[in-house]
């Protein structure tokens, strides 16, 4: 049988305990976060230890022609890291060394770290890794650079790629590449490097990277917004966004305020539209020239405070605010992105949309970004109710889409937007993500869900 062939080769080459057959230890590597989406079953579980063993997986997996699901936290809100059935799920949870070259200010890291260990790490030499999504705590670095993760600084300090120098890159034959390296500038040939930052997978796996670190940043002051109206919001943050340049910029709807209260109550009243919530670490300043647009946008109650303590328990309710709503229901996590002056519009038809659809849509964001997680709720037990949540889901692509934006601006495009990327694309930036596909992996093993 080929399975069986697969996997005999892969326990023939791997150390024991590489790879797991179990079918209770391969049950919790089969899903990520996407909890809308029906993950297969893998034959084989590798836990790599090293890049030789994913050299060898895929190595054998290109040979044998099985698919692999490489994973690494299975913190994805897309369905990347979810099993395929009959494939080799390839875990790099234990590939886990770090080193920081202060003087370089660069960081050499394996993908199994997870973001918060790294941001550890750099912090250990006086140095600050920025990146930080929601999830910072429980998502490995290698599925960060997988998926190019945003995260809430990255309204000032960029998404995940741009502090990627570079990387090392096991290819699917099991040939390995390096690319980039520890220069801050490098123009030499095409930027393969970016090629495979946010590829999910579906190009090669990342197995080293090396990082760029910078010095902390001050101290941040937050403001703290409410308005009544949610699209009012929506406008503080584009006169916010057009002449200043906040650390920080979030936005919860009313919905999912109220959902974060049932579970962390702040003293949050129900009559409140939308919180925006904004750090500055350019000064006092700054921070009152947030506030200000805040008012002058319509903002019923503003307040300031430079207690660093006060300001992380707001960004903490901000960053449970998806789990917070999936106690609701099931949801079909949105996660499109805007330019900036149209972030008004598209808050007033996901509103619109919620209605057409008789289906509640909280919305949370990385509002300075133009990047929003509308977060489509549904009874999974009510089929009529599921399928208008996916018009919905539908619906709020093309409305980002119509206003010149993306489907996704962080999550990827993994299962869950599958179907959608050829719309966003065109025909030829289609046909050309089939030839980069192609010629990267022709027997299509690396995560091979159709995307266009
Ligand atoms: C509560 C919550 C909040 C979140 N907030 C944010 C946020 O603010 N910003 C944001 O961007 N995301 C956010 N996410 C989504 C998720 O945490 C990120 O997408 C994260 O980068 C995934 O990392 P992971 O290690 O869990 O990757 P996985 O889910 O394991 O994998 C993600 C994708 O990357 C591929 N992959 C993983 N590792 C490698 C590798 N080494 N080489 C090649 N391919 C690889 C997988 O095949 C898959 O396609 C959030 C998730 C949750 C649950």
């Amino acid at each position: 049988m080929l399975d069986k062939g697969v996997v005999g080769a892969l326990e023939a080459e791997l150390e024991p305990g590489t790879v797991v057959t179990d079918h209770e230890v391969m049950e919790s590597y089969r899903y990520d976060r996407a909890l809308t989406i029906r993950p297969g079953r893998p034959v084989a579980v590798v836990r790599a230890r090293s890049t030789a063993d994913v050299q060898v997986t895929l190595r054998l997996a290109s040979r044998f022609g099985v698919p692999v699901v490489t994973r690494g936290a299975g913190t994805g809100l897309s369905g990347g890291s979810s099993a395929i059935d009959g494939c080799i799920t390839l875990s790099l949870e234990r590939m886990r060394s770090i080193s920081v070259d202060a003087a370089a200010m660069v960081a050499t890291v394996q993908p199994g770290l997870l973001n918060v260990e790294v941001k550890a790490e750099a912090a250990r030499f006086g140095l600050w890794y920025p990146p930080d999504p929601s999830s910072y705590e429980i998502c490995s670095i290698g599925g960060n650079l997988a998926t190019n993760a945003g995260g809430l600084c990255c309204v000032k300090y960029g998404v995940t790629t741009d502090y990627v120098l570079g990387l090392e890159v096991v290819l699917a034959d099991g040939r390995l590449v390096r690319l980039g390296g520890r220069t801050v500038k490098d123009v030499a040939g095409y930027d393969l490097k970016r090629l495979f930052v946010g590829s999910e997978g579906t190009l090669g796996v990342i197995t080293e990277a090396t990082l760029r670190l910078r010095p902390p940043p001050a101290t941040s002051s937050t403001v703290v917004a409410s308005f009544g109206q949610v699209v009012d919001s929506g406008r503080a943050v584009v006169q916010i966004v057009s002449s200043l340049r906040p650390a920080v910029l979030e936005m919860m709807d009313g919905a999912a305020i109220t959902a974060v209260e049932r579970v962390r109550p702040m003293g949050l009243g129900p009559d409140i539209g939308a919180l925006l919530l904004g750090q500055s670490d350019a000064g006092p300043h700054e921070v009152a020239l947030m506030a200000q647009a805040c008012e002058q946008s319509g903002a019923t109650f503003v307040a300031v405070t430079d207690d660093p303590d006060e300001g992380e328990m707001l960004m903490g309710a901000r960053r449970m605010a998806i789990p917070c709503v999936e106690r609701l229901g099931a949801v079909l996590i949105e996660d499109v992105g805007v330019p900036i002056p149209a972030i008004p519009t598209l808050i007033a038809e996901i509103g619109a949309v919620a209605e057409r659809r008789s289906t509640p849509i909280p919305i949370v964001g990385h509002a300075g970004d133009g990047n929003f997680h509308p977060l489509v709720i549904f009874d999974p037990a009510d089929p009529a109710a599921a399928e208008r949540a996916e018009l919905a889901f539908d619906d709020i692509m093309k409305v980002a889409l119509s206003l010149g934006g993306t489907i996704s601006g962080e999550h990827g495009v993994g299962v869950l937007k599958a179907d959608h990327l050829a719309a966003q694309l065109g025909e030829v930036a289609a046909e050309l993500t089939r030839t980069i596909k192609s010629a990267l992996d022709p027997r299509n093993i690396l995560n091979p869900r159709k995307w266009v």
